[in-house]
């Protein structure tokens, strides 16, 4: 189970930050980072971001 971002694909719209059930996302002048000790890989933000630049795989 894991949570990845394309860094470079990412356009800082915060959507994914949004729309987190549990708060796990977070934006920072890096870009998002994912407190992983919190996500529950839902998908959600996955659904949301509009250049795909997030992938969720569930096992
Ligand atoms: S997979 Fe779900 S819990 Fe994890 S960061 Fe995305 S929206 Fe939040
Ligand atoms: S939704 Fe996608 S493009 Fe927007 S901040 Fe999150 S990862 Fe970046």
């Amino acid at each position: 189970m894991s949570w990845h971002i394309a860094r470079d694909l990412c356009l800082r719209c915060g959507a994914c930050v949004s729309v987190c059930p549990v708060l796990a996302l977070e934006l920072e002048e890096r870009g998002i980072i994912n407190h992983h000790e919190k996500c529950v890989l839902c998908g959600i933000c996955e659904k949301v971001c509009p250049s795909g630049a997030i992938r969720v795989e569930k096992k």
